[in-house]
């Protein structure tokens, strides 16, 4: 099954009981059949669908909080959903990463939202030294393989070198666009936990 079709499953009213004849036309009906679940249960899903901004959602996973240290008290990190209704009736999620205050209860440590943290992570990675990281080797393959493509597409004879800005602007472009099991990925290969310490962050290196 598709991730739309899941989607429009758990959008059918069908499955409470009632049904709409036709589409679209507002005339609703209860149907003869024995229902699949609740109208409660119905809403609830849809609630959750939509992103409501009064449920907390344990389950959401974040990106970052693993590498994550307090720079401060030296708590782990944990992060939180923000809703945010627009004008134009959507909804925008922004996520927040502050220290969980384990060991200290009054830590200022403060919050960073994702947004910021991959732009502040993005030139942090301008002042690593690659040959220090296992990134290098990791990634310069995609980066043929990528050169390759945009070769054939321009018929340039570029060169096949890869370089360090290069190998940066990936590292960039993942974790910008990537999925979080990438982004987690490329952040492993610097051996580095990110440290936020009073609104701002920092790479620190881990002993190996
Ligand atoms: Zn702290």
């Amino acid at each position: 099954m598709s991730l739309g079709n899941i989607y429009s499953l758990l959008e059918n009213h069908f499955y409470y009981g009632v049904f709409e004849y036709p589409r679209n036309s507002g005339n609703w009906y209860h149907g003869k059949h024995e229902p699949l679940i609740t109208k409660e249960l119905f809403d609830e899903v849809q609630l959750q669908i939509k992103g409501n901004a009064l449920k907390t959602r344990e389950e959401r996973e974040f990106a970052f909080t693993k590498i994550m240290t307090c720079g401060l008290c030296g708590s782990g990190i944990s992060a939180y959903e923000k809703y945010k209704k627009l004008k134009g009736g959507g909804i925008n999620v922004h996520v927040y990463y502050g220290c969980t205050k384990a060991r200290d209860k009054h830590c200022p440590c403060g919050y960073m939202n994702e947004t910021d943290l991959i732009k502040n992570l993005q030139k942090l990675i301008d002042n690593v030294d690659l040959n220090e990281t296992s990134i290098k080797k990791k990634v310069e393959a995609e980066v043929v393989r990528y050169k390759k493509f945009h070769r054939s597409l321009l018929g340039e004879s570029s060169s096949m070198a890869v370089t360090d800005i290069d190998v940066k602007d990936y590292v960039k472009f993942l974790l910008k666009e990537e999925t979080l099991e990438e982004k987690r990925d490329v952040m492993g290969c610097f051996k580095s936990v990110i440290l936020l310490k009073n609104n701002q962050i920092f790479l620190k290196k881990v002993e190996e």
